[in-house]
């Protein structure tokens, strides 16, 4: 019988369809540190985003014939590596983009009317100075009309445009390759709507957007796409939210931003050095801020537990 390790959990939905084709499934954790000497009981492994699969680790472990990760970014294992070996490696690369979009209109939307203050702020002072905290939040703004700037068109920038249409938002667009600029909108059954988004160059972008977010993967030179540069042509009181990847905003610079007023506020998922962010972030009193629960609703793991499912039972049966 095939063994899966689902060392970071599965929805039961993918549990349910392995051990209905017949596969073990083990959802207890191995702890990192003692993978290598316990991983080998498998056939297969899936990971999220905490266990890590490195060369030592698949060197230990030759009966495993496949890696599954649940979610999009592979940067937790050596893919190339297991690969060259002659193992699997699948992931679920669009189980989470709904799930990861709407999160970047939470943080937007938090932006705008100051509840990164007022969440923190309400609890202690809500019922002493009421008007005075009224007052402090009265100068929100709104979405609508606004210009939304997309750096990255992949499968979460384009569920981003959708959004941002919805709430009646002018979209643009920059992405490294060539695209097409408009997305289809789907209401309530009625037939898809094409609609147009704006092409823009990345400095035509920096400089226009009310709003930015980024949806590109981490650089392979590890370079953030948001630097210093880059926020000094970014139009002044402009919010900017970052539920991609850690790094890809210099977090250092992005401080400066908002202590200087150049920023109105950031929205925050994902941070340079998870499990562990710079203090100054957390602390930050116009960041509005997630663990990296972009893909954490019920709907993404049930997506992602049934397509990792399927693509496990595809490979042991073929
Ligand atoms: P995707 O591959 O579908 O799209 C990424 C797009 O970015 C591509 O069109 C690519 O051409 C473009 N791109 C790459 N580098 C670029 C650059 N420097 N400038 C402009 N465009 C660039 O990926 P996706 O599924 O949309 O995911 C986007 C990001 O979201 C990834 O970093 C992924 O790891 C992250 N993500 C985060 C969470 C979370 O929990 N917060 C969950 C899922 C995915």
């Amino acid at each position: 019988m095939i063994k899966i390790l689902a060392n970071d959990g599965i929805d039961p939905l993918g549990k349910e369809l392995l051990e209905k084709a017949g596969f073990i499934v083990d959802t207890d954790n191995i702890p990192q540190a003692e993978l290598s000497g316990r991983l080998n009981e498998y056939d297969a492994i899936t990971v999220r985003s905490a266990t890590k699969v490195r060369k030592e680790l698949i060197d230990a472990c030759p009966n495993i014939k496949l890696i599954g990760r649940g979610g999009v970014g592979m940067d937790n294992i050596d893919v190339e590596y297991a690969r060259d070996k002659g193992l699997a490696v699948v992931n679920t690369p669009a189980s989470s983009s709904i799930s990861v979009a709407e999160l970047v209109f939470a943080h937007l939307l938090t932006g705008i009317r100051f509840l990164y203050d007022a969440n923190r702020i309400m609890p202690a002072q809500g019922s002493t100075r009421f008007n005075d905290l009224k007052k402090k939040y009265a100068k929100g703004t709104e979405l609508r009309g606004k210009k939304l700037g997309i750096i990255g068109f992949g499968r979460i920038g384009r569920e981003v445009a959708r959004i941002g249409l919805g709430f009646g938002m002018d979209i643009g667009v920059y992405d490294l390759f060539p695209f097409e600029p408009s997305v289809h909108l789907h209401f309530a059954g009625n037939a898809p709507i094409k609609v147009a988004v704006n092409s823009r160059t990345f400095d035509q972008l920096l400089a226009e957007s009310d709003f930015i977010s980024l949806h590109v993967p981490g650089q392979k030179d590890g370079r953030p796409v948001i630097g210093k540069a880059e926020l000094a042509l970014i139009k002044k009181g402009a919010g900017i939210v970052n539920a991609a990847r850690g790094g890809l905003i210099d977090e250092h610079a992005l401080l400066e931003a908002l202590d200087s007023g150049k920023l109105a506020f950031a929205g925050l998922d994902v941070f340079e050095n998870e499990p562990v962010p710079l203090e100054a972030l957390l602390t930050h009193a116009r960041i509005s801020l997630t663990p990296h629960i972009g893909a954490a609703t019920d709907e993404a793991q049930e997506r992602i537990g049934k397509e990792l499912a399927d693509l496990i039972i595809a490979h042991f049966n073929k």
